[in-house]
């Protein structure tokens, strides 16, 4: 893959860059949290993987093809599933969604969005985790999760 921004690569890679291994990884996640991951799940997790920037809802459901009947109510259940298994996130500020290659561990979600180019690409975070854990339950607050979007400019457009 030579997509300067493909949001797979994150950082530090801890899914496979492989989106045929990606998918059977998280179809065993999605196994051992006791769910299934249905037809419609796998290929909307597809689309995002092979995505080079964010997706929005409607550019799923327009790719989604030989699955004629889906609705965007089917979508968005696909997206709200994936999101709930940690196998996507959803960046509010671009009203898009990415998958997510740190799904096998706990971490909150911190996107690195470039003003210049638009690209995002998820930071390995998990020190931001444990500080937002630690922070929100000394507030009595129970996280269950976060999505930080940073704004500025990636490598490639300082560079
Ligand atoms: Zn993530
Ligand atoms: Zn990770
Ligand atoms: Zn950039």
């Amino acid at each position: 893959m030579a997509q300067s921004h493909s949001h797979i690569h994150a950082n530090t890679p801890c899914s496979p860059q492989d989106v045929e291994a990606f998918l059977n990884e998280a179809e065993t996640l999605v196994m051992r949290q006791g769910q299934r991951m249905t037809r419609i799940r796998r290929k909307v997790l597809r689309l995002l993987l092979e995505s080079t920037e964010p997706a929005k809802a409607y550019d799923l459901l327009a790719n989604l093809d030989g699955e004629g009947s889906a609705k965007p109510p089917t979508i968005y259940r696909a997206l709200d599933f994936l999101q709930e298994t940690g196998l996507a996130h959803k960046i509010e500020s671009l009203n898009a969604y990415v998958a997510c290659g740190h799904a096998s561990h706990n971490h909150s979600a911190v996107f690195l969005i470039c003003d210049t180019c638009h690209g995002a690409e998820e930071l390995h975070a998990t020190a931001t985790n444990e500080a937002l854990d630690a922070e929100t339950s000394a507030a009595g607050f129970k996280m269950n999760r976060a999505v930080v979007e940073v704004r500025g400019t990636c490598r490639d457009c300082a560079a």
